[in-house]
Protein backbone atom coordinates (compact mmCIF):
# COMPACT_ATOMS: atom_id res chain seq x y z
CA UNK A 1 0.00 0.00 0.00
CA UNK A 2 1.44 3.35 1.05
CA UNK A 3 0.72 4.90 -2.38
CA UNK A 4 -0.19 8.92 -2.64
CA UNK A 5 -3.59 9.36 -3.19
CA UNK A 6 -4.53 13.33 -3.45
CA UNK A 7 -3.83 15.21 -6.73
CA UNK A 8 -1.94 18.40 -5.29
CA UNK A 9 0.91 15.76 -3.89
CA UNK A 10 3.83 18.62 -4.00
CA UNK A 11 2.14 20.51 -1.07
CA UNK A 12 0.78 17.83 1.37
CA UNK A 13 0.28 14.43 0.14
CA UNK A 14 -2.05 12.30 1.87
CA UNK A 15 -0.78 9.09 2.29
CA UNK A 16 -2.82 6.00 2.26
CA UNK A 17 -2.49 2.83 5.28
CA UNK A 18 -4.05 0.24 6.06
CA UNK A 19 -3.37 1.27 9.88
CA UNK A 20 -2.50 4.17 11.34
CA UNK A 21 -0.99 4.02 15.13
CA UNK A 22 -0.69 7.29 17.11
CA UNK A 23 2.11 7.54 19.55
CA UNK A 24 5.48 5.76 19.40
CA UNK A 25 5.91 4.37 23.12
CA UNK A 26 5.70 1.36 24.31
CA UNK A 27 1.88 0.65 22.98
CA UNK A 28 2.52 2.06 19.40
CA UNK A 29 5.77 0.23 18.39
CA UNK A 30 4.42 -3.01 19.64
CA UNK A 31 1.03 -1.92 17.61
CA UNK A 32 3.50 -1.50 14.67
CA UNK A 33 5.37 -4.75 14.97
CA UNK A 34 2.11 -7.01 15.73
CA UNK A 35 -0.01 -5.40 12.15
CA UNK A 36 3.44 -5.34 10.43
CA UNK A 37 2.98 -9.00 10.89
CA UNK A 38 -0.38 -9.38 9.69
CA UNK A 39 1.40 -7.78 6.18
CA UNK A 40 -0.97 -4.66 6.68
CA UNK A 41 0.42 -1.33 5.94
CA UNK A 42 1.45 0.23 9.16
CA UNK A 43 2.44 4.28 9.95
CA UNK A 44 3.19 5.44 13.39
CA UNK A 45 2.86 8.99 14.30
CA UNK A 46 4.79 10.56 17.03
CA UNK A 47 4.79 14.32 18.42
CA UNK A 48 7.44 13.64 20.28
CA UNK A 49 11.28 13.77 18.82
CA UNK A 50 11.85 10.08 19.40
CA UNK A 51 10.38 6.92 20.15
CA UNK A 52 9.52 6.19 23.84
CA UNK A 53 6.62 7.81 24.34
CA UNK A 54 6.58 8.22 28.33
CA UNK A 55 9.67 7.18 28.66
CA UNK A 56 11.10 9.86 26.37
CA UNK A 57 9.38 13.02 28.16
CA UNK A 58 9.52 11.39 32.05
CA UNK A 59 13.43 12.39 32.09
CA UNK A 60 13.44 13.90 35.20
CA UNK A 61 16.31 12.57 37.76
CA UNK A 62 15.01 9.59 40.20
CA UNK A 63 12.76 8.68 37.36
CA UNK A 64 12.62 4.42 37.22
CA UNK A 65 10.17 2.27 36.99
CA UNK A 66 8.15 0.44 39.85
CA UNK A 67 7.23 -2.73 38.56
CA UNK A 68 10.61 -4.84 38.44
CA UNK A 69 12.45 -4.27 34.77
CA UNK A 70 12.79 -8.39 34.59
CA UNK A 71 8.59 -8.08 34.24
CA UNK A 72 8.38 -4.14 32.51
CA UNK A 73 9.91 -5.07 28.98
CA UNK A 74 8.18 -7.18 26.22
CA UNK A 75 7.19 -10.43 26.61
CA UNK A 76 6.28 -11.14 22.73
CA UNK A 77 9.97 -12.28 21.80
CA UNK A 78 11.94 -14.89 23.81
CA UNK A 79 15.18 -13.57 22.14
CA UNK A 80 14.22 -10.42 22.89
CA UNK A 81 14.27 -11.36 26.38
CA UNK A 82 17.29 -13.14 26.68
CA UNK A 83 19.39 -11.05 24.71
CA UNK A 84 18.54 -7.78 26.71
CA UNK A 85 20.07 -7.57 30.45
CA UNK A 86 18.80 -5.47 32.78
CA UNK A 87 21.16 -3.57 35.05
CA UNK A 88 19.02 -3.18 38.34
CA UNK A 89 15.87 -4.21 40.27
CA UNK A 90 13.93 -1.44 39.07
CA UNK A 91 15.47 0.48 35.65
CA UNK A 92 15.91 3.89 35.59
CA UNK A 93 14.52 6.22 32.80
CA UNK A 94 17.86 6.76 30.69
CA UNK A 95 18.02 2.63 31.04
CA UNK A 96 14.30 1.94 29.82
CA UNK A 97 14.57 4.43 27.03
CA UNK A 98 17.82 2.26 26.06
CA UNK A 99 15.68 -0.58 26.02
CA UNK A 100 13.02 0.58 23.92
CA UNK A 101 15.32 2.69 21.27
CA UNK A 102 17.17 -1.37 20.95
CA UNK A 103 13.51 -2.43 20.37
CA UNK A 104 12.98 -0.14 17.57
CA UNK A 105 16.57 -0.71 16.04
CA UNK A 106 16.37 -4.65 16.76
CA UNK A 107 12.69 -4.80 14.49
CA UNK A 108 13.71 -2.23 12.09
CA UNK A 109 10.55 -0.37 13.62
CA UNK A 110 11.74 3.45 13.24
CA UNK A 111 11.20 3.25 9.03
CA UNK A 112 7.52 3.04 9.94
CA UNK A 113 7.21 5.73 12.04
CA UNK A 114 6.90 9.28 11.92
CA UNK A 115 8.46 11.85 14.25
CA UNK A 116 7.83 15.31 15.31
CA UNK A 117 4.65 15.52 14.27
CA UNK A 118 1.11 15.85 16.20
CA UNK A 119 -1.78 14.22 14.99
CA UNK A 120 -4.37 16.65 15.73
CA UNK A 121 -7.58 15.29 14.48
CA UNK A 122 -9.07 12.23 13.03
CA UNK A 123 -12.15 12.13 11.18
CA UNK A 124 -14.28 8.95 9.78
CA UNK A 125 -15.87 9.06 6.12
CA UNK A 126 -19.14 6.26 6.23
CA UNK A 127 -19.27 5.81 2.84
CA UNK A 128 -15.45 4.79 2.34
CA UNK A 129 -15.06 3.40 5.91
CA UNK A 130 -12.10 5.39 6.11
CA UNK A 131 -10.42 7.38 8.69
CA UNK A 132 -8.72 10.86 7.49
CA UNK A 133 -5.90 11.86 9.85
CA UNK A 134 -4.65 14.95 9.87
CA UNK A 135 -1.13 16.38 11.41
CA UNK A 136 0.50 20.08 12.68
CA UNK A 137 2.76 19.13 9.98
CA UNK A 138 0.38 19.54 7.21
CA UNK A 139 0.61 15.97 6.30
CA UNK A 140 -2.36 13.63 6.60
CA UNK A 141 -3.23 10.32 6.49
CA UNK A 142 -5.86 7.77 4.67
CA UNK A 143 -6.49 4.56 7.24
CA UNK A 144 -8.93 2.12 7.37
CA UNK A 145 -7.98 1.22 11.18
CA UNK A 146 -6.63 3.93 13.73
CA UNK A 147 -5.24 2.62 16.85
CA UNK A 148 -4.61 4.98 19.35
CA UNK A 149 -1.75 4.29 21.38
CA UNK A 150 -1.54 7.90 22.97
CA UNK A 151 -0.65 6.37 26.80
CA UNK A 152 -2.66 7.31 30.04
CA UNK A 153 0.19 9.65 31.14
CA UNK A 154 0.49 11.90 28.08
CA UNK A 155 -1.57 15.40 28.67
CA UNK A 156 -0.25 17.47 31.47
CA UNK A 157 -1.36 18.37 34.95
CA UNK A 158 -0.63 22.06 35.45
CA UNK A 159 -3.03 24.27 38.02
CA UNK A 160 -3.53 27.37 36.71
CA UNK A 161 -2.11 29.07 39.88
CA UNK A 162 -2.27 32.88 39.48
CA UNK A 163 0.42 34.98 39.01
CA UNK A 164 2.71 32.37 37.59
CA UNK A 165 3.15 34.32 34.67
CA UNK A 166 4.71 36.59 37.20
CA UNK A 167 7.43 34.16 38.64
CA UNK A 168 10.68 34.73 37.46
CA UNK A 169 12.25 31.96 38.48
CA UNK A 170 12.46 28.56 36.62
CA UNK A 171 9.38 26.80 36.29
CA UNK A 172 9.64 22.65 35.45
CA UNK A 173 6.72 20.10 34.85
CA UNK A 174 8.27 16.34 35.70
CA UNK A 175 7.11 15.11 32.76
CA UNK A 176 8.59 17.75 29.87
CA UNK A 177 12.14 17.37 31.48
CA UNK A 178 15.00 19.02 29.55
CA UNK A 179 17.27 17.07 27.44
CA UNK A 180 20.18 18.72 29.41
CA UNK A 181 20.45 18.24 33.10
CA UNK A 182 18.97 20.97 35.50
CA UNK A 183 21.52 21.83 37.92
CA UNK A 184 19.32 22.73 41.46
CA UNK A 185 23.23 23.74 43.23
CA UNK A 186 22.56 26.89 45.67
CA UNK A 187 18.87 26.99 44.81
CA UNK A 188 15.74 27.82 46.47
CA UNK A 189 13.62 25.09 44.71
CA UNK A 190 9.76 24.20 45.61
CA UNK A 191 8.73 20.96 44.50
CA UNK A 192 4.28 20.65 44.29
CA UNK A 193 3.22 17.21 44.26
CA UNK A 194 3.80 14.17 46.15
CA UNK A 195 2.86 11.22 43.79
CA UNK A 196 5.13 8.66 42.30
CA UNK A 197 6.52 11.53 39.94
CA UNK A 198 7.45 13.66 42.73
CA UNK A 199 8.33 10.89 45.97
CA UNK A 200 11.10 9.94 42.97
CA UNK A 201 12.48 13.40 41.89
CA UNK A 202 12.12 15.39 45.81
CA UNK A 203 15.27 12.89 47.13
CA UNK A 204 17.28 13.90 43.86
CA UNK A 205 16.43 17.52 44.46
CA UNK A 206 17.33 17.09 48.00
CA UNK A 207 20.85 16.59 47.34
CA UNK A 208 21.44 19.57 45.04
CA UNK A 209 19.44 22.40 46.46
CA UNK A 210 20.12 24.70 49.19
CA UNK A 211 16.77 24.72 50.26
CA UNK A 212 13.73 22.69 49.12
CA UNK A 213 10.18 23.10 49.88
CA UNK A 214 7.80 20.18 49.45
CA UNK A 215 4.56 21.55 48.62
CA UNK A 216 1.91 18.50 49.78
CA UNK A 217 -1.67 18.62 49.35
CA UNK A 218 -2.41 14.40 50.25
CA UNK A 219 0.09 12.47 51.64
CA UNK A 220 0.73 9.26 50.05
CA UNK A 221 1.72 5.36 51.17
CA UNK A 222 5.10 4.98 49.78
CA UNK A 223 7.19 1.50 50.26
CA UNK A 224 10.84 1.05 49.87
CA UNK A 225 11.52 -0.09 46.45
CA UNK A 226 15.16 -1.87 47.20
CA UNK A 227 16.18 -1.31 44.81
CA UNK A 228 19.89 -3.05 43.34
CA UNK A 229 21.77 -4.20 41.03
CA UNK A 230 20.58 -7.79 39.58
CA UNK A 231 23.55 -10.27 39.69
CA UNK A 232 24.37 -12.98 37.07
CA UNK A 233 22.59 -15.78 39.31
CA UNK A 234 19.59 -13.82 39.41
CA UNK A 235 19.32 -13.12 35.80
CA UNK A 236 20.46 -16.26 34.72
CA UNK A 237 17.77 -18.11 36.37
CA UNK A 238 15.29 -15.67 35.28
CA UNK A 239 16.07 -16.32 31.73
CA UNK A 240 16.11 -19.79 32.25
CA UNK A 241 12.63 -19.91 33.03
CA UNK A 242 11.44 -16.62 31.40
CA UNK A 243 8.82 -18.21 28.68
CA UNK A 244 6.93 -19.91 32.06
CA UNK A 245 7.36 -16.62 34.05
CA UNK A 246 5.87 -14.55 31.51
CA UNK A 247 2.74 -16.99 30.78
CA UNK A 248 2.15 -16.92 34.63
CA UNK A 249 2.21 -13.01 34.47
CA UNK A 250 0.05 -12.62 31.30
CA UNK A 251 -2.93 -14.35 33.68
CA UNK A 252 -2.14 -12.71 36.97
CA UNK A 253 -4.03 -10.13 38.44
CA UNK A 254 -1.23 -7.40 38.17
CA UNK A 255 0.47 -8.76 35.19
CA UNK A 256 3.22 -9.76 37.64
CA UNK A 257 4.40 -13.44 38.06
CA UNK A 258 3.62 -13.91 42.29
CA UNK A 259 1.29 -16.14 43.76
CA UNK A 260 -1.46 -14.33 44.97
CA UNK A 261 -1.99 -14.58 49.19
CA UNK A 262 -4.97 -17.12 49.69
CA UNK A 263 -5.99 -16.21 53.42
CA UNK A 264 -7.38 -12.67 55.35
CA UNK A 265 -5.25 -10.98 57.50
CA UNK A 266 -8.51 -11.66 59.90
CA UNK A 267 -6.98 -15.50 59.89
CA UNK A 268 -3.47 -14.48 61.23
CA UNK A 269 -3.03 -13.40 65.24
CA UNK A 270 -1.25 -10.12 65.43
CA UNK A 271 2.25 -11.62 65.41
CA UNK A 272 1.63 -13.40 62.32
CA UNK A 273 0.74 -9.87 60.51
CA UNK A 274 3.61 -8.39 61.76
CA UNK A 275 5.59 -10.69 60.75
CA UNK A 276 3.88 -10.43 57.01
CA UNK A 277 4.48 -6.92 56.93
CA UNK A 278 7.36 -6.84 58.33
CA UNK A 279 9.01 -9.82 55.08
CA UNK A 280 7.16 -7.67 53.23
CA UNK A 281 8.65 -3.96 54.17
CA UNK A 282 11.82 -5.52 54.20
CA UNK A 283 11.14 -7.07 50.33
CA UNK A 284 10.18 -3.61 48.99
CA UNK A 285 8.12 -3.03 45.95
CA UNK A 286 4.65 -1.41 45.85
CA UNK A 287 2.82 -4.74 46.76
CA UNK A 288 4.93 -5.13 49.49
CA UNK A 289 1.86 -4.33 52.39
CA UNK A 290 -1.39 -4.70 50.54
CA UNK A 291 -0.53 -8.40 48.63
CA UNK A 292 0.83 -9.92 52.22
CA UNK A 293 -3.03 -11.16 52.63
CA UNK A 294 -6.02 -11.53 49.82
CA UNK A 295 -8.51 -9.47 51.41
CA UNK A 296 -6.01 -6.28 51.34
CA UNK A 297 -7.87 -4.64 48.61
CA UNK A 298 -11.80 -5.45 49.87
CA UNK A 299 -11.53 -5.47 53.83
CA UNK A 300 -11.46 -2.14 55.44
CA UNK A 301 -10.25 -3.61 58.50
CA UNK A 302 -7.11 -5.62 56.91
CA UNK A 303 -6.66 -2.45 54.62
CA UNK A 304 -6.22 -0.80 57.98
CA UNK A 305 -4.00 -3.13 59.59
CA UNK A 306 -1.74 -2.38 56.50
CA UNK A 307 -2.30 1.30 56.30
CA UNK A 308 -1.42 1.39 60.29
CA UNK A 309 1.82 -0.58 59.68
CA UNK A 310 3.12 1.93 56.78
CA UNK A 311 2.00 4.79 58.83
CA UNK A 312 4.52 3.46 62.06
CA UNK A 313 6.81 3.42 59.51
CA UNK A 314 7.09 6.67 58.69
CA UNK A 315 6.69 7.48 62.23
CA UNK A 316 10.30 5.62 62.85
CA UNK A 317 11.54 7.34 59.61
CA UNK A 318 11.41 10.55 59.93
CA UNK A 319 12.70 12.26 63.30
CA UNK A 320 10.16 15.29 63.83
CA UNK A 321 7.10 13.95 64.96
CA UNK A 322 4.85 16.60 63.62
CA UNK A 323 6.53 16.03 60.44
CA UNK A 324 6.31 12.48 60.54
CA UNK A 325 2.55 12.93 61.05
CA UNK A 326 2.25 15.66 58.11
CA UNK A 327 3.41 12.83 55.87
CA UNK A 328 0.83 10.10 57.12
CA UNK A 329 -1.75 9.62 54.41
CA UNK A 330 -5.71 8.87 55.30
CA UNK A 331 -7.06 7.33 52.65
CA UNK A 332 -7.07 3.17 52.40
CA UNK A 333 -4.22 1.50 51.24
CA UNK A 334 -4.10 1.19 47.24
CA UNK A 335 -6.88 3.57 46.96
CA UNK A 336 -4.05 6.10 45.15
CA UNK A 337 -1.37 4.45 43.46
CA UNK A 338 1.09 3.21 45.72
CA UNK A 339 4.31 4.75 45.50
CA UNK A 340 7.66 2.97 45.51
CA UNK A 341 10.46 5.29 46.81
CA UNK A 342 14.62 5.55 47.19
CA UNK A 343 14.85 7.25 50.83
CA UNK A 344 12.15 9.54 50.03
CA UNK A 345 10.38 9.65 54.36
CA UNK A 346 14.70 10.09 55.08
CA UNK A 347 14.55 13.56 52.96
CA UNK A 348 12.40 14.83 56.03
CA UNK A 349 15.18 14.38 58.33
CA UNK A 350 17.69 16.50 55.80
CA UNK A 351 18.03 20.43 57.49
CA UNK A 352 17.87 21.70 53.94
CA UNK A 353 14.17 20.34 53.34
CA UNK A 354 10.77 21.76 54.66
CA UNK A 355 7.23 19.99 54.16
CA UNK A 356 4.70 22.79 53.46
CA UNK A 357 1.48 21.09 54.32
CA UNK A 358 -1.24 22.59 51.85
CA UNK A 359 -3.69 20.94 53.37
CA UNK A 360 -3.75 23.57 56.50
CA UNK A 361 -2.79 26.57 53.90
CA UNK A 362 -3.36 26.36 50.07
CA UNK A 363 -1.37 27.94 47.43
CA UNK A 364 -2.48 31.24 46.67
CA UNK A 365 -0.50 31.72 44.15
CA UNK A 366 2.33 33.56 42.87
CA UNK A 367 4.44 36.97 42.87
CA UNK A 368 7.94 37.40 40.70
CA UNK A 369 9.76 35.30 43.13
CA UNK A 370 7.55 33.77 45.75
CA UNK A 371 4.99 30.76 45.88
CA UNK A 372 2.30 32.62 48.33
CA UNK A 373 0.08 30.24 50.44
CA UNK A 374 -3.00 31.11 52.63
CA UNK A 375 -0.24 32.09 55.18
CA UNK A 376 3.34 32.35 53.82
CA UNK A 377 5.09 33.43 50.94
CA UNK A 378 8.16 31.41 49.84
CA UNK A 379 11.00 33.11 48.00
CA UNK A 380 11.90 30.65 45.15
CA UNK A 381 14.58 30.56 42.46
CA UNK A 382 12.80 27.72 41.05
CA UNK A 383 9.51 25.21 41.20
CA UNK A 384 8.97 21.90 39.56
CA UNK A 385 5.30 20.68 39.00
CA UNK A 386 4.84 17.18 39.77
CA UNK A 387 1.12 17.87 39.11
CA UNK A 388 0.42 14.69 37.30
CA UNK A 389 -1.51 14.23 34.32
CA UNK A 390 -5.21 14.63 32.78
CA UNK A 391 -5.07 10.96 32.64
CA UNK A 392 -6.53 8.07 30.76
CA UNK A 393 -8.65 10.54 28.54
CA UNK A 394 -6.80 13.57 28.38
CA UNK A 395 -4.71 12.84 25.08
CA UNK A 396 -7.12 11.03 23.38
CA UNK A 397 -9.24 14.19 23.85
CA UNK A 398 -7.00 16.57 22.50
CA UNK A 399 -7.50 14.94 19.11
CA UNK A 400 -10.59 16.53 17.65
CA UNK A 401 -11.69 12.88 16.95
CA UNK A 402 -15.29 12.50 14.78
CA UNK A 403 -17.07 9.45 14.18
CA UNK A 404 -20.01 7.96 12.45
CA UNK A 405 -22.06 10.99 11.40
CA UNK A 406 -19.70 13.56 12.05
CA UNK A 407 -19.81 12.82 16.32
CA UNK A 408 -17.55 14.69 18.57
CA UNK A 409 -15.56 12.30 21.04
CA UNK A 410 -15.52 15.39 23.09
CA UNK A 411 -19.04 15.55 22.95
CA UNK A 412 -19.69 12.01 23.23
CA UNK A 413 -18.00 11.90 25.88
CA UNK A 414 -18.70 15.15 27.71
CA UNK A 415 -20.71 13.69 30.90
CA UNK A 416 -17.80 10.62 30.83
CA UNK A 417 -15.84 8.65 28.82
CA UNK A 418 -17.14 5.12 27.49
CA UNK A 419 -15.78 2.34 25.83
CA UNK A 420 -16.52 -1.72 25.69
CA UNK A 421 -13.28 -3.54 27.21
CA UNK A 422 -10.98 -0.43 27.03
CA UNK A 423 -10.63 -0.99 23.68
CA UNK A 424 -13.36 0.47 21.39
CA UNK A 425 -15.96 3.54 21.26
CA UNK A 426 -19.43 2.62 20.14
CA UNK A 427 -19.99 5.33 17.14
CA UNK A 428 -15.98 5.46 16.19
CA UNK A 429 -16.17 2.68 14.13
CA UNK A 430 -12.35 1.26 12.77
CA UNK A 431 -11.08 2.94 15.80
CA UNK A 432 -9.22 0.88 18.56
CA UNK A 433 -7.80 2.42 21.65
CA UNK A 434 -4.54 0.95 23.41
CA UNK A 435 -4.76 0.93 26.96
CA UNK A 436 -7.52 3.24 27.03
CA UNK A 437 -10.60 3.67 29.78
CA UNK A 438 -11.91 0.46 31.06
CA UNK A 439 -8.96 -1.58 30.71
CA UNK A 440 -7.17 -2.51 33.88
CA UNK A 441 -3.67 -1.13 32.14
CA UNK A 442 -3.31 1.85 34.89
CA UNK A 443 -3.53 -1.05 37.56
CA UNK A 444 -1.68 -3.78 36.22
CA UNK A 445 2.07 -4.29 34.27
CA UNK A 446 0.76 -1.81 31.82
CA UNK A 447 3.38 -3.46 29.27
CA UNK A 448 1.46 -6.88 29.85
CA UNK A 449 -1.91 -4.93 29.39
CA UNK A 450 -0.58 -3.68 25.94
CA UNK A 451 0.91 -6.84 24.90
CA UNK A 452 -2.91 -7.83 25.68
CA UNK A 453 -4.57 -5.16 23.88
CA UNK A 454 -2.42 -5.07 21.09
CA UNK A 455 -2.80 -8.70 20.29
CA UNK A 456 -7.00 -8.80 20.80
CA UNK A 457 -6.97 -5.46 18.41
CA UNK A 458 -4.15 -7.73 15.65
CA UNK A 459 -6.53 -10.84 16.15
CA UNK A 460 -9.36 -8.73 15.44
CA UNK A 461 -8.27 -6.85 12.30
CA UNK A 462 -7.53 -10.43 10.83
CA UNK A 463 -10.30 -11.69 11.59
CA UNK A 464 -11.94 -9.13 9.99
CA UNK A 465 -10.29 -9.25 7.01
CA UNK A 466 -10.34 -12.62 6.97
CA UNK A 467 -14.81 -12.38 6.78
CA UNK A 468 -14.92 -9.18 4.81
CA UNK A 469 -16.15 -7.39 7.51
CA UNK A 470 -15.08 -3.91 6.79
CA UNK A 471 -16.13 -2.04 10.31
CA UNK A 472 -16.79 -2.95 13.54
CA UNK A 473 -17.91 -1.12 16.73
CA UNK A 474 -19.26 -1.54 19.65
CA UNK A 475 -22.99 -1.63 20.57
CA UNK A 476 -24.20 1.14 22.23
CA UNK A 477 -25.27 -1.85 24.67
CA UNK A 478 -22.57 -3.62 25.13
CA UNK A 479 -20.59 -0.38 26.06
CA UNK A 480 -23.06 0.45 28.90
CA UNK A 481 -22.66 -2.63 30.21
CA UNK A 482 -19.34 -2.99 30.33
CA UNK A 483 -18.81 0.91 31.61
CA UNK A 484 -21.49 -0.90 34.47
CA UNK A 485 -19.43 -3.35 35.13
CA UNK A 486 -16.33 -1.73 35.77
CA UNK A 487 -18.11 0.63 38.38
CA UNK A 488 -19.66 -2.33 40.14
CA UNK A 489 -15.89 -4.54 40.06
CA UNK A 490 -14.70 -1.48 41.31
CA UNK A 491 -17.03 -0.80 44.23
CA UNK A 492 -16.38 -4.35 45.41
CA UNK A 493 -12.95 -3.40 46.33
CA UNK A 494 -11.30 -0.08 48.01
CA UNK A 495 -9.80 1.49 44.82
CA UNK A 496 -12.30 4.07 44.41
CA UNK A 497 -12.47 4.44 47.73
CA UNK A 498 -10.73 8.05 47.68
CA UNK A 499 -10.41 10.64 45.18
CA UNK A 500 -7.30 9.61 42.21
CA UNK A 501 -6.25 10.31 38.61
CA UNK A 502 -8.10 7.16 38.77
CA UNK A 503 -11.15 8.77 38.34
CA UNK A 504 -10.37 11.85 37.02
CA UNK A 505 -10.33 14.02 40.32
CA UNK A 506 -7.31 15.73 40.09
CA UNK A 507 -8.88 17.75 37.45
CA UNK A 508 -11.24 20.20 38.06
CA UNK A 509 -13.88 20.08 35.83
CA UNK A 510 -13.26 17.13 34.77
CA UNK A 511 -16.56 14.53 35.12
CA UNK A 512 -16.08 12.01 37.63
CA UNK A 513 -15.64 8.32 36.51
CA UNK A 514 -13.71 5.47 37.62
CA UNK A 515 -11.76 4.15 34.37
CA UNK A 516 -9.61 1.44 35.62
CA UNK A 517 -11.09 -1.88 35.20
CA UNK A 518 -10.10 -3.35 38.65
CA UNK A 519 -10.44 -6.94 38.31
CA UNK A 520 -7.18 -7.31 37.36
CA UNK A 521 -5.53 -8.43 34.13
CA UNK A 522 -6.29 -12.45 33.52
CA UNK A 523 -9.70 -12.06 34.15
CA UNK A 524 -9.62 -9.05 31.51
CA UNK A 525 -8.15 -11.28 29.23
CA UNK A 526 -10.67 -14.42 29.88
CA UNK A 527 -13.60 -11.92 28.65
CA UNK A 528 -11.38 -10.52 26.04
CA UNK A 529 -10.70 -14.06 24.58
CA UNK A 530 -14.28 -15.32 25.49
CA UNK A 531 -15.88 -12.05 23.50
CA UNK A 532 -13.75 -12.60 20.40
CA UNK A 533 -14.41 -16.10 20.52
CA UNK A 534 -18.36 -15.69 20.06
CA UNK A 535 -17.53 -13.40 16.94
CA UNK A 536 -16.84 -10.52 18.85
CA UNK A 537 -19.88 -10.85 20.70
CA UNK A 538 -21.07 -6.55 21.62
CA UNK A 539 -19.60 -5.17 18.56
CA UNK A 540 -21.63 -4.53 15.39
CA UNK A 541 -19.46 -6.00 12.26
CA UNK A 542 -20.40 -4.58 8.97
CA UNK A 543 -19.39 -6.17 5.16
CA UNK A 544 -19.39 -4.21 2.47
CA UNK A 545 -23.36 -6.13 1.69
CA UNK A 546 -24.23 -4.10 4.60
CA UNK A 547 -22.87 -0.71 3.76
CA UNK A 548 -24.04 -1.28 0.21
CA UNK A 549 -27.86 -1.72 2.01
CA UNK A 550 -27.96 1.06 3.84
CA UNK A 551 -26.12 3.43 1.31
CA UNK A 552 -29.37 2.96 -1.18
CA UNK A 553 -31.59 3.05 1.70
CA UNK A 554 -29.78 6.80 2.34
CA UNK A 555 -30.41 7.51 -1.51
CA UNK A 556 -33.78 6.35 -1.01
CA UNK A 557 -33.12 3.35 -3.73
P1 LIG B 1 -0.23 12.23 40.60
O1 LIG B 1 -0.18 10.89 41.20
O2 LIG B 1 -1.50 12.71 40.03
O3 LIG B 1 0.31 13.24 41.68
C1 LIG B 1 0.21 14.62 41.48
C2 LIG B 1 0.52 15.34 42.75
O4 LIG B 1 0.34 16.73 42.54
C3 LIG B 1 -0.41 14.95 43.89
O5 LIG B 1 0.31 14.95 45.08
C4 LIG B 1 -1.45 16.06 43.85
O6 LIG B 1 -2.13 16.25 45.06
C5 LIG B 1 -0.57 17.23 43.51
N1 LIG B 1 -1.32 18.33 42.94
C6 LIG B 1 -2.02 18.34 41.78
N2 LIG B 1 -2.63 19.53 41.61
C7 LIG B 1 -2.32 20.27 42.69
C8 LIG B 1 -2.66 21.58 43.10
N3 LIG B 1 -3.46 22.34 42.37
N4 LIG B 1 -2.16 22.02 44.27
C9 LIG B 1 -1.37 21.24 45.00
N5 LIG B 1 -1.02 19.99 44.68
C10 LIG B 1 -1.48 19.50 43.52
O7 LIG B 1 0.86 12.38 39.42
P2 LIG B 1 2.29 11.66 39.31
O8 LIG B 1 3.00 11.67 40.61
O9 LIG B 1 2.96 12.24 38.12
O10 LIG B 1 1.93 10.17 39.01
C11 LIG B 1 0.93 9.82 38.06
C12 LIG B 1 1.05 8.36 37.76
O11 LIG B 1 2.17 8.15 36.90
C13 LIG B 1 1.32 7.48 38.94
O12 LIG B 1 0.19 7.22 39.72
C14 LIG B 1 1.88 6.26 38.27
O13 LIG B 1 0.87 5.47 37.73
C15 LIG B 1 2.69 6.88 37.15
N6 LIG B 1 4.09 7.01 37.57
C16 LIG B 1 4.80 5.87 37.71
C17 LIG B 1 6.08 5.92 38.13
C18 LIG B 1 6.83 4.67 38.28
O14 LIG B 1 6.59 3.70 37.63
N7 LIG B 1 7.74 4.62 39.16
C19 LIG B 1 6.68 7.12 38.42
C20 LIG B 1 5.95 8.29 38.27
C21 LIG B 1 4.64 8.22 37.84
P3 LIG B 1 -3.52 15.47 45.33
O15 LIG B 1 -3.15 14.05 45.54
O16 LIG B 1 -4.09 16.15 46.50
O17 LIG B 1 -4.36 15.64 44.08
Amino acid sequence: MNTPTTSTPTISPTESYDVIVVGAGFGGLYALYRLRRLGLSVRVIEAGPSVGGTWYWNRYPGARCDVESIDYSYSFDEDLQQEWTWSERYASQPEILRYIEHVADRFDLRRDVTLGTRVTAARYDDASSRWHVSTDTGRSYVTRYCVMAVGNLTALNTPSFPGLNDFQGSTFHTARWPEEPVDFTGMRVGVIGTGSTGIQVIPQIAEQAAELFVFQRTANFSMPARNRPLTPDELEAVKATYRERREKARWSFAGIPVDPATSSAHAASEEERRAAYDAGWQAGGAHALISQFADGLIDRVTNEFAADYARDRIREIVEDPEVAETLCPDHPLGSKRICVDTHYYEVFNRPNVTLVDLREAPIDGFDAHHLRTATMAYELDAVVFATGFDAITGALLAIDIRGRDGIALREAWSGGPGTYLGVGISGFPNLFVVTGPFSPAVQVNVIMAIEQHVDWVADCIAHLDEHGFIAIEPTPEAQHAWVRHVGDVAAGTLRSATDSWWSGANVPGKPRVFMPYAGGLGAFRQICDDVAARGYDGFALSNQEARGDEQREAVGA
